[in-house]
């Protein structure tokens, strides 16, 4: 996934990113337990999904963008030193799903500690995307 256009707008950050392979641009089983085992409250988000009101059962087939804006707000909330009681807000919407692009918003109390939330969400996800190709192609290989 690539970042592209980030615009501040009043209490909001909308991010502009990009699926490049098709493949993940659905979240998938493997993603979702690697997220779900480091940042485990992921499952309790609350969110709007028109299935459930949690994002836990709806994480493994739900985008990619959506997994970053519940990512992005998950390591805002626990790992920034943010007061509990600090909610943070976000949304997601393809622009053209067949490309691959989407527009992932996000509240921010501290538009830093946001971008940076949003930084580390991309990154851990990058990686683990990275990680997961990596086993599949060893497997393919023997
Ligand atoms: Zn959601």
């Amino acid at each position: 996934m690539t970042v592209g256009r980030i615009t501040v707008k009043a209490g909001r950050i909308a991010f502009g990113v990009r699926v490049l392979d098709s493949r993940h641009r659905t979240v998938g089983a493997a993603l979702a337990q690697r997220c779900l085992a480091a940042y485990p409250s992921l499952a309790r988000h609350a969110c709007v999904n028109g299935k459930t009101d949690t994002f836990g059962p709806v994480i493994a087939t739900t985008s990619l963008p959506h997994l970053i804006e519940h990512l992005a707000i998950d390591i805002e909330t626990h790992d920034a030193g943010n007061a509990p009681t600090t909610t943070f807000v976000g949304a997601t919407t393809w622009i053209d799903e067949t490309q691959g692009t989407a527009v992932v918003e996000l509240s921010f109390v501290d538009d830093l500690a946001t971008l940076d939330a949003f930084n580390r969400a991309v990154r851990f996800v990058n990686d683990a995307i990275a990680e997961l190709d990596a086993r599949v192609f060893r497997i393919k290989e023997k």
